[in-house]
């Protein structure tokens, strides 16, 4: 059932209109040096101001690969929010930057060290200074490739690893010229070096992949337990605008229904705990009622191996076999692994 309804699941691909002004795929003009996305299913990506200076990247459909980013600027200065999975797709970001009129970055930040948020940062780097939690520097170092091990067939283009080289533990604030950018480590969540990008005059929150918006939320390198306590970090932040990891703009509305998931996957590892049955063929049998409706079901599995952990005593972030937890989504997708989308 879960590649079902990834793959049904339509593009979401207009921000709402209530908390962001759309400017639309083609705000800075067609991009004549970007190679067509050949035999690219999903929209190109598009910007969004959410508050003056403050844009959102969005790709569609917010599905593997294709996660979001942004920038804050306020005329002098310029700070980028994550970057992208190919080098084509991170020179895009570059170019609607440039095509805003806004300098070229001088920081960039990442809001943990997955492929599909860092894998461009050398497009920004070293003119930028890339900053992040010390746990996504040391993540990122050790995984490497990562996107590669994966998804060995996709066009990254040339992909340097760059890693944070200024790294902080638990809150760090830069001013982007006049605006004020917090970074807040929301302990071990999505992963174990998380960082939400919080403007508090704008109160816009870019709030990486704690949230997926339309998408399943992926708790397998974090833990799931910090995912709900990060939930609750950013209900107090009070903002009116989130930026999801992945999936169109939105806001705190948003946060319920991944909490009402993560306790659904608590319930459903303590039961099958309990029972003596594997993470396979709980998430197998599982009703997954309104989560249904999410893309990327698949990731129930995973989410489970990380419960089952916890469950069992592990430390939150502690290292699970990745080739396991791989397989198991890659069988919950009826045997078909997944693609990446980028
Ligand atoms: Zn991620």
């Amino acid at each position: 059932m879960g590649d079902e309804t990834a793959r049904t699941t339509p593009p979401r691909h207009s921000a709402d209109p209530a908390t962001a002004r759309s400017t639309g795929p083609d705000a800075a003009g067609p991009d004549p040096a970007a190679p067509p996305a050949a035999g690219s299913a999903v929209p190109e990506p598009y910007l969004t101001e959410l508050a003056a200076g403050v844009h959102a990247f969005i790709q569609p459909d917010g599905g593997w690969c294709l996660n979001n980013a942004g920038f804050v600027t306020d005329g002098d200065d310029t700070l980028v929010v994550d970057t992208a999975a190919t080098e084509r797709r991170a020179r895009l970001l570059r170019r609607r930057i440039d095509g805003s009129g806004a300098p070229a970055p001088r920081t960039l930040v990442n809001t943990h060290h997955h492929g599909d948020h860092t894998y461009g940062n050398a497009v920004f780097a070293p003119e930028a200074t890339v900053v992040g939690h010390a746990s996504c520097r040391r993540e990122l170092l050790a995984a490497g490739h990562q996107l590669h091990a994966v998804w060995p067939q996709v066009a990254y283009g040339d992909i340097r690893l760059t890693a944070p080289e200024v790294t902080y533990t638990d809150e760090l604030t830069v001013h982007t010229g006049g605006i004020e950018v917090r970074l807040i480590h929301p302990g071990v969540a999505h992963t174990t070096g998380d960082t939400l990008v919080w403007l508090p005059r704008q109160r816009i929150v870019f709030a990486g992949d704690l949230v997926f918006h339309g998408g399943t939320p992926f708790v397998l390198m974090g833990s799931l337990t910090g995912s709900l306590r990060a939930l609750e970090l950013l209900r107090s932040l009070d903002a009116v605008t989130v930026v999801p990891g992945h999936g169109p703009v939105t806001g705190p509305e948003v946060y319920d229904g991944i909490e009402r998931y993560l306790r659904f996957v608590g319930r459903l590892a303590q039961e099958g705990r309990a029972a003596g049955r594997t993470p396979l063929e709980m998430a197998r049998e599982a009703d997954l009622g309104p989560f249904a409706e999410l893309a990327e079901s698949e990731r129930l599995v995973a989410n489970l191996h990380r419960a089952y952990a916890e469950l069992a005593g592990a430390a939150p972030g502690s290292p699970l076999d990745p080739i396991a937890a791989f397989g198991d989504m890659t069988a919950l997708n009826g045997g078909v692994p997944m693609a990446c989308h980028a």
